[in-house]
């Protein structure tokens, strides 16, 4: 999974951001979805960069991103980490 960063479609769209917390190092990390992730809100697996797998729920952190605002990981669509 690599980061695609500058690289813009739609000038208005940033993704949305869902934040979660990392147990494993304390830190809260973000992760950027391309595609509105409203439609399924079950939880998903992510491949955090603490090397470990999360289990993180959807519903409540998720957000629009801001243009410049960082991230840990990116995937197109939540279906990705299910
Ligand atoms: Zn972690």
């Amino acid at each position: 999974m690599h980061q695609r960063r500058g690289k813009r479609k739609e000038p208005e769209d940033y993704g949305w951001v869902i934040s979660f917390g990392c147990k494993t190092t304390g830190t809260l990390r973000r992760l950027k979805v391309d595609t509105d992730p409203s439609s399924d809100t079950s939880p998903i697996e992510v491949p955090c960069p603490c090397g470990e797998t999360h289990r993180v729920t959807v519903s409540p952190y998720r957000r629009r991103r801001a243009a410049d605002e960082p991230f840990d990981l990116e995937v197109k669509s939540l279906d990705e980490l299910r």
